[in-house]
């Protein structure tokens, strides 16, 4: 009979005591990264990913999607000229916020339906879905009809009610990670989204808060190949938020595209410098072109290739 090595031995007791905590500690749900929260969101054996469809572009494929636009619609001309340039460059998603979550009351708030009205018609014009934030569950129908996905930020992660009522709306769902949540809370918030029977939802890391200030959160890239591993839903990752530096976004995203990532979300402003919000994080049009020049790169080094690169110049 063959002796088992010491290491083997060690292993085996190792995974034991493992799966002993995976049994006596409901908290306890990641352990040398596997999952035992049983739900819709967990990756089965040899189940597919799943592909969101934002009116057309899809998430979650080989190809990989760059949502891009402004942190706050602001004006017709300045969502215009955004739009117009992000889609010439490559995005395949326009992003916009008309209701804005704010840390003061008395900063800008974002333009509410007149800046969803604003989205609905220059995404059409310019030929790009649009995604936009909701923050209250009497706004869902509303936001719904007028974006082609529906963002939950941050902030509102575990805002169980709105999650729910997202579950119940017919449009895709684009949910940030809580800027203080771990991985499995992460994935239980996506559950009340897919339990309403919504199972077209793009996950979003943008970053937690870590003890480090030099950057605005600690942009985790390393949730990214565990949530993928956990689950079979796309994940993307905002470089803007995560870092909340402009210097920084195209190095982070590049790495995100490296680690996995089935996309990105990120802030572009046609004048950085005039923007009412995020403006410090915000590309200016130049340097989204460059941006997406280098991604393409790093797409081809993983398989992968941006989806709308080859866009027809407007
Ligand atoms: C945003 O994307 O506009 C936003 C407010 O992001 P977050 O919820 O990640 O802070
Ligand atoms: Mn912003």
């Amino acid at each position: 009979m063959i002796r088992n090595t010491n290491a083997e031995v060690r292993q085996e007791a190792i995974n034991k005591i493992n799966e002993a905590i995976m049994e006596t500690n409901p908290c306890n749900n990641n352990v040398n990264g596997k999952s035992a929260i049983p739900s819709k969101v967990s990756r089965k054996p040899s189940q597919k990913d799943t592909i969101v469809n934002i009116n057309g572009v899809l998430v979650g494929g080989a190809e990989i999607v760059v949502i891009a636009g402004p942190c706050a619609v602001e004006s017709r001309e300045q969502l215009f000229e955004t739009a117009r340039s992000v889609k010439a460059h490559g995005a395949g998603i326009l992003r916009g916020g008309a209701f804005k979550p704010r840390s003061s009351p008395y900063n800008f708030q974002g333009l509410g339906e007149e800046g969803l009205k604003l989205l609905s018609i220059i995404s059409k014009e310019i030929g790009l879905p649009v995604v936009t934030e909701v923050m209250d569950t009497r706004q869902v129908e509303m936001v719904a009809s007028y974006a082609d996905m529906i963002q939950i930020g941050s902030r509102n992660m575990q805002n169980y009610p709105l999650l729910k009522e997202a579950g119940m709306c017919k449009k895709p769902v684009l949910l940030k990670r809580g800027m203080m949540a771990t991985i499995d809370e992460f994935l239980l918030a996506a559950e009340y989204i897919l339990n309403q029977g919504n199972d077209q939802v793009i996950l979003c890391e943008r970053g937690i808060r870590t003890f480090e200030t030099s950057t605005r959160n600690t942009l985790d890239l390393s949730a990214v190949p565990m949530l993928k591993r956990l689950s079979h839903l796309p994940v993307i990752v905002d470089p803007s938020h995560g870092t909340g530096l402009r210097w920084m976004v195209p190095s982070m995203s590049k790495a995100a595209i490296a680690v996995g990532a089935d996309g990105l979300i990120m802030e572009v402003h046609y004048k950085p410098e005039e923007a009412i919000c995020d403006g410090y994080q915000s590309l200016n049009l130049d340097e989204f072109r460059l941006l997406m020049a280098g991604l393409n790169k790093i797409a081809k080094a993983v398989g992968r290739g941006i989806s709308t690169l080859k866009a027809a110049h407007i």
